[in-house]
């Protein structure tokens, strides 16, 4: 058998809330994965938790794990031979499985309350600790007369039989092996007393049925490991590989990343949801070779790498069992990097949406011939408006007149060098970066001033800051009549200056 045959992995989401970075890093790995031997990637949706069901998550997970180019091979809208990809749909599989554990003495019908039972809620953060507490009460009840109670309709969760005594190993393939005392588990649920699956029976019926070779889950699910171990046993399966892959870490590198936004320094919030990520303007690609790295690393130095180069390189053995914080200043850097690779025409695209979304209206075309200025300058996509906003305002924001006049000026100077640059800018021809460029530096040779000193006041008036796109390309864009409006703006601004000056 070939590896496109043996490996089979699964991203295995419970649909309960927009998809988190973390969550996408596992999707990553696992695709990697398979993509790397060949393999196949399977998407299964755990959607049995029904109070925790949130509408909104899996359009938001397929829409996310498409915008990173995470393409399943199995599961939903594409189908499959292992189907149906939704556990909500395969109930009745669960149902029969865990019957036939009850038949076989592996399982056994627990009648408590659910306060005695301790939580039968399989997530991680409700089962810190080992045992949930429950004392085993129903373990010893003759199995005829548990069977008959159920019979006649007397609730009942399905519990597994955790060996009393001795270990449970398993070999991680990260972390190597990892052995537990079973006095230290408890006898999970497997299925509540409505039906409903937990996620231990749900996904071990699963990736035995779906044929999993491979499980990376995050390593938050470890502790659940020693657990399917012992059910893998009982039903007298083969358990696939596993790894628990490192958590992401906050960007402090002391907790991890959790799901609520935090505030950078400059105010902004920093996503943690990939769609936030998207609507931030961060590049897929660079999200893509960002996300690889967090807690894998192809050698000690090579950091940015082609998708294609990941795949190749991706194996489990150079995945670092140690957590790694979320650093969004080399995402930012990465993402800089990605977009100063992008085509002029590409990145237009990819600009135009953040800039409509101000109101602006604006031509593809008229962006097209404002990219090349800003290329360099952007790492993000939403940082364009900040860039861009004085190409596309009617009216400029008003900014102080002193912004206008350069060191070692005064305004009546800095007014009689505008004169003479709206002079010098009313007759250029043609109006493009290089005949500009010409006149206006063969103007400050003229005024006897650094080129700086002319610049500046120009740029201004035209942009309302002092930092900005280059000037002559900036020009030339915003076209002779509005450079000229702008320029007598800023010198009736610079009167007034003046005047008070004077007073
Ligand atoms: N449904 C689980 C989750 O959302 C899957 C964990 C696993 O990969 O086994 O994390």
């Amino acid at each position: 058998m070939d590896a496109a045959d043996t490996v089979r992995v699964r991203f295995a989401p419970s649909p309960t809330g927009l998809l988190h970075v973390g969550g996408l890093r596992t999707a990553l790995f696992n695709w990697l994965f398979a993509r790397h031997c060949g393999g196949r990637f399977i998407l299964r949706i755990e959607d049995t938790d029904r109070k925790r069901y949130d509408p909104r998550a899996l359009p938001d997970l397929l829409e996310s794990l498409r915008w990173l180019g995470l393409d399943w091979d199995e599961g939903p809208e594409v189908g499959g031979d292992y189907g149906p990809y939704f556990q909500s749909q395969r109930i009745h599989l669960y149902q029969e499985y865990a019957r036939q554990l009850v038949e076989s003495g592996a399982a056994y019908y627990c009648f408590c309350a659910p306060e005695r039972q301790g939580a039968d809620d399989a997530r991680p953060e409700s089962r810190r600790g080992a045992a949930t507490g429950y004392d085993r009460r129903c373990r010893w009840i003759d199995p005829h007369l548990a069977a008959e109670r159920v019979a006649i309709g007397e609730a009942a969760v399905i519990r597994l039989k955790m060996p009393l005594e001795g270990h449970t190993t398993f070999h991680d393939l990260i972390r190597g092996d990892i052995t537990v005392e079973n006095s230290t588990q408890d006898d999970v649920v497997l299925l509540k007393s409505d039906g409903y699956p937990t996620y231990h029976l749900a996904n071990v019926v699963d990736d035995h049925l779906m044929r999993i070779s491979h499980i990376l889950r995050a390593d938050e699910w470890i502790a659940t490991a020693p657990r399917h171990v012992q059910l893998y046993k009982a039903f007298g399966w083969q358990m696939p590989a596993i790894a628990h892959l490192p958590v992401v870490l906050d960007p402090s590198g002391k907790g991890k990343m959790s799901k609520r936004k935090k505030i950078a320094p400059d105010g902004r919030a920093l996503p943690v949801h990939v769609r936030d990520f998207r609507e931030a303007g961060y590049l897929p690609e660079a999200m893509f070779n960002y996300l690889a790295l967090i807690g894998w690393r192809y050698d000690a130095h090579t950091e940015l790498m082609t998708r294609q180069e990941i795949i190749e390189r991706f194996t489990i053995e150079r995945i670092n069992p140690t957590a790694a914080a979320f650093d969004y200043q080399k995402l930012d850097y990465f993402n800089g990097v990605y977009i100063r690779q992008l085509s002029v025409d590409d990145l237009t695209d990819r600009l135009l949406p953040f800039v409509q979304r101000k109101g602006w209206q604006v031509e593809h075309e008229t962006l097209r011939r404002i990219v090349p200025l800003i290329q360099e300058r952007i790492e993000r996509l939403d940082q364009v408006t900040e860039w861009v906003d004085f190409f596309f305002v009617e009216q400029l924001p008003d900014y102080d007149a002193q912004l206008l006049i350069p060191k070692q000026a005064d305004a009546a100077a800095t007014r009689h060098r505008l004169q003479r640059a709206r002079e010098v800018l009313a007759q250029v021809e043609p109006f493009t970066h290089d005949a500009i460029e010409h006149a206006l530096r063969t103007l400050a040779g003229q005024l006897g001033v650094k080129t700086g000193q002319l610049f500046q006041p120009v740029r201004v008036a035209v942009c309302a800051r002092t930092v900005a796109p280059p000037l002559f390309g900036s020009l030339e864009v915003l076209g002779r009549e509005r450079v000229l409006q702008r320029i007598d703006q800023a010198l009736a601004k610079l009167s007034g200056a003046s005047q008070q000056a004077a007073q």
